[in-house]
């Protein structure tokens, strides 16, 4: 089939890659050129496992193109996605700029038929105004086209991007048009050939379905992050607690791992859009804002602890930091708890040795050349003529590091442990203090 995907973006890049390697013809339209002029030259602007070979191999055989140019590409298309970023505006609800300016885009160059797909991550009722936009732009031009809008969620993670595109859990079709409907199908048959996944519903609850699993997922971390800081004030350990509870069926063992907050582009931004979405509709959504104040808090944890073992006595200290992005498999580092560590430790007077396996480039991009951040080659060298080590993302690299080196090259040897990844008993009996998340050890 014939597809056009507005964004290259972790959500456009990998959907469309994966499209293509189906054998559709899809075109990416982005309108950052430097980011197409990469893509064309085989340079994949994000890091996420497994995708540079489909697309490389997908551009060298036709199936997948990349452009600026919008008119040619919505001709192109029997079904043109939109998955541009959603950020949140001023008062945290989603702005919707880019998301209604591409849907002017398409109105002003739709000429036949055509299924719009929004992909992207937005409020309740924005199949609406994308409708509206478009039809706005055909009455401009004195066209009479048809088309149908459809809310297609993506439930993709990064770092698992492409497995979940070529393998999704459930591919929510949200619309009213059987039309529509069936097109998707036939788009997305080849995801169905083991059993059928998707969820055939009405856009305002496919709408709702996306910012409801982003809310319970934020929600599951932020339970964990309070009972781990009830754990560490009676004196119990919050892993244990995992453990013990995740064997029940009903909770299970998937995503409750207290830790150092959630980041990241998606649930924090998507939690707080929910909330304002329920408070424009006169609901006081209470227990979205506890999720969101208790991550809050989490981020300030790892500062609080270090500061607590350096007497407050940062200024001048070094401080080597495993692990930048919002999480492992990733370069991503929006809203990621690296970064609300590193401006703390920066204002108080500390200095930063950091490493992370792929985010170097963006940290560097994010925050220049400084003198109190080093980004270093490797996980060792961050521990140079450092104090402390902290550990923010659960890099697999970090998980059976050599704590008897780490010990010789710290000058106050201390591990404090963002994700809860070393046995306490283990890095203290290797001569370091030792401070987790919710370990009874912090009182
Ligand atoms: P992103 O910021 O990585 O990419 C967005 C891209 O859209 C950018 O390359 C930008 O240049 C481009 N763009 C903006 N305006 C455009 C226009 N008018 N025409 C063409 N391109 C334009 O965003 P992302 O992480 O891919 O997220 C996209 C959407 O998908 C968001 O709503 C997000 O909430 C949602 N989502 C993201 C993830 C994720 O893990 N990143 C998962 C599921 C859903």
């Amino acid at each position: 089939m014939k597809v056009t995907i507005f964004g290259t973006g972790y959500v456009g890049l990998v959907t469309g890659a994966c499209l293509a390697e189906m054998g559709n013809h899809v075109v990416c339209v982005d309108i950052d050129a430097g980011k197409v002029e990469r893509l064309k030259k085989g340079e994949i602007p994000i890091f996420e496992p497994g995708l540079e070979p489909i697309v490389k191999r997908n551009y060298a055989s036709g199936q997948l193109d990349f452009t600026t140019h919008p008119a040619p590409s919505i001709e192109h298309g029997q079904i043109v996605f939109i998955a541009v970023g959603t950020p949140p505006d001023e008062d945290g609800s989603a702005d919707l700029k880019y998301v209604l300016s591409v849907a002017r885009t398409i109105g002003q160059h739709l000429d036949k038929y055509t299924v719009v797909v929004n992909k992207s991550t937005v409020p309740v009722g924005t199949a609406d105004r994308v409708r509206a936009a478009i039809a706005e732009e055909l009455e401009k031009r004195g066209a009479s086209v048809e088309f149908d809008v459809v809310s297609n969620p993506e439930f993709l993670k990064e770092g698992d991007a492409v497995e979940d595109c070529l393998r999704p859990d459930r591919i929510i079709i949200g619309s009213s048009s059987e039309r529509a409907v069936n097109v998707l199908r036939k788009l997305y048959a080849p995801f169905n050939r083991n059993h059928d996944r998707t969820v055939v519903m009405d856009e305002r609850s496919a709408e709702l379905t996306k910012y409801a699993a982003n809310a319970m997922l934020a929600t599951k971390i932020s339970f964990m992050n309070e009972i781990a800081n009830i754990a560490e004030r009676v004196g119990a350990d919050v892993e244990l607690v995992r453990q013990g509870i995740g064997s029940d069926p009903r909770i299970g063992y998937h995503f409750i791992y207290p830790g150092a907050g959630y980041g990241g582009s998606c649930f924090p931004k998507d939690v707080q859009a929910l909330e304002r979405t329920a408070r424009g509709v006169g609901y006081d959504a209470r227990l979205l804002g506890a999720v969101e104040a208790v991550n809050h808090d989490q981020k300030t944890k790892l500062f609080e602890l270090i500061s607590r073992h350096l007497d407050g006595q940062l200024k001048g200290k070094t401080i080597a930091l495993w692990g930048l992005a919002f999480k492992p498999n990733t370069d991503d580092m929006r809203e990621a708890s690296s970064r609300n560590l590193m401006e703390a430790l920066w204002t108080a007077g500390a200095k930063v040795r950091a490493f992370d396996p792929e985010a170097r480039e963006e940290t560097h991009r994010i925050y220049g050349d400084r003198e109190d951040l080093v980004l270093c080659d490797n996980a060792y060298q961050a521990l140079e003529g450092a104090d402390v080590l902290a550990i923010i993302t659960e890099w697999k690299a970090f998980r059976s590091p050599d704590f008897a080196r780490i010990r010789g090259m710290l000058g106050s040897p201390a591990i404090f442990d963002g994700r809860n990844l070393y046995d306490p008993v283990a890095v203290e009996e290797a001569g370091l203090a030792y401070y987790g998340i919710g370990r009874g050890r912090s009182l």
